[in-house]
């Protein structure tokens, strides 16, 4: 159908007044929690008309957060494959060291503006609960974040900080005590007082509003990004590459080039391999179903519940996708998903540690590890790609389980068929 509705741009058409992007998303939770939402998205749809909420954002990314952080042309590695030009854009220098305080930063003022007396939220590995404490020290907002026994055993470091930076560790000892029994340790604290805790989602997952409103907090990735590349080069990219766990970042900034005439590309991790528990790739294996109150893609056990996921990063560790993701790339088909496994993440992992001096975050080296890929195959094209976060919190790990690959470069597969006899690093 040939409606004026359909030439509006995807961001202004979705999601609907319910909160859908075609038949993914919605609001699939109890009365209570509804009006709840409704509250939220009345508050967020007055602030983000209000010019006192948008200076304030504007003043809180260029002097608190640092913001626009750079694109930054990776030289060496392009050089090194061969023709295809290949750009990051750098979220590792975010401050905080990743996208994530990119949202956080909007709920919290949206918290403020509410007069929420308490942010609450879930953490995995503690990436979210470490940029929502941050959040809350900047605002002066109590903070509680809910965290597995287990995850707070494995993440010391991050437990660290959260505590340094004043938030509230609440650590969780039911079931499995890991990523699934902090959320709902996290939601029942805050259905005790709906009225003066908001709870913050850490990615574009959730009940509406959360998916479009963190959307919206993220979308300054992909404006800058889209702006930047163009100075630097006259022209837009010819792809786009973002991991994609819940699909925070991979929104951000993705959603700059949805109306243009560039490929778009989201990464999911294959982990050990396809079976069943060793991967978290839901666009491969999911089918729909609804997951922590929207309808989306999700990787079901054989009774149909969230099966167990698994990624050597644990931000991608989802078994499910945003609900925009499912429809852009379900419904739409504008995007394409690939996957990448443990190993060739930790090849791109130490490849662009070791010729470009950036150590990534586990999550954003999927992405890289894609480029590669691609750049391989297309020599004569440019790749941006979104850096969602700094390695720094994965050096433990990778060090413990993957440390024989220090000695192993530059024979990986990841560069395979490339000469990299000229390279000078070991
Ligand atoms: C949490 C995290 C991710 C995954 O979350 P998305 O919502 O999919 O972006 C990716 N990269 C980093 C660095 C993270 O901390």
């Amino acid at each position: 159908m040939d409606t004026i509705e359909n030439h509006k741009p995807h961001i202004r058409q979705y999601p609907d007044a319910n909160g859908f992007f075609g038949k993914f998303g919605g609001s699939y939770v109890n009365e209570e929690l509804q009006r709840e939402m409704k509250n939220i998205e009345n508050a967020y749809n007055t602030i983000c008309r209000s010019q006192n909420f948008i200076h304030e954002l504007r003043h809180i990314r260029k002097h608190f957060q640092g913001r626009p952080t750079p694109v930054y042309y990776c030289k060496n590695l392009s050089d090194l494959i061969g023709g295809a030009r290949i750009y990051l854009k750098r979220e590792d220098l975010n401050h905080s060291g990743a996208h994530k305080l990119n949202h956080c930063m909007g709920e919290a003022l949206l918290a403020k503006f509410m007069g929420k007396k308490k942010l609450i939220a879930e953490t995995g590995a503690g990436q979210h609960g470490v940029a929502l404490a941050t959040a809350g020290a900047y605002f002066n907002i109590k903070t509680e974040i809910h965290m597995g026994e287990v995850d707070i055993a494995k993440e010391h470091p991050n437990v660290v900080r959260m505590k340094i930076l004043g938030a509230d560790v609440v650590s969780v000892t039911r079931g499995t005590k890991t990523l699934k029994d902090a959320v709902d340790s996290a939601f029942e604290a805050y259905l005790a007082d709906p009225v003066n805790t908001i709870y913050c989602i850490g990615s574009v997952v959730g009940p509406h509003p959360f998916p479009m409103m963190v959307r919206e907090f993220q979308r300054v990735v992909g404006i800058e990004a889209r702006e930047q590349y163009q100075e630097m080069t006259g022209e837009l990219p010819d792809h786009v590459i973002a991991c994609c766990g819940g699909g925070s970042n991979a929104m951000g900034i993705l959603s700059a080039f949805i109306e243009d005439p560039v490929r778009l590309h989201i990464v999911e991790p294959m982990g050990r391999g396809e079976k069943v528990g060793d991967n978290a790739a839901s666009v491969k294996f999911g089918t729909e179903g609804i997951i922590h109150g929207f309808n989306s893609i999700v990787i079901k056990d054989e009774k149909g519940e969230p099966a167990p996921v698994y990624s050597c990063a644990s931000g991608l560790d989802y078994p499910a996708v945003g609900p925009e993701h499912a429809f852009l790339v379900k419904e739409k088909k504008r995007y394409e998903a690939h996957t990448v496994t443990d190993i060739e993440c930790i090849e791109a992992f130490f490849i662009l540690s070791r010729l470009e001096g950036i150590i990534p975050a586990l999550e954003s080296a999927h992405a890289v590890a894609y480029a590669i890929k691609l750049a391989k195959e297309r020599k004569s094209e440019s790749i941006l790609v979104n850096l969602s976060g700094r390695g720094d919190k994965d050096i433990d790990y990778v060090e413990q389980t993957w440390g024989e690959y220090m000695k192993k470069f530059p024979n990986y597969s990841l560069l395979e068929g490339i000469d990299c006899s000229g390279i000078n690093i070991l």
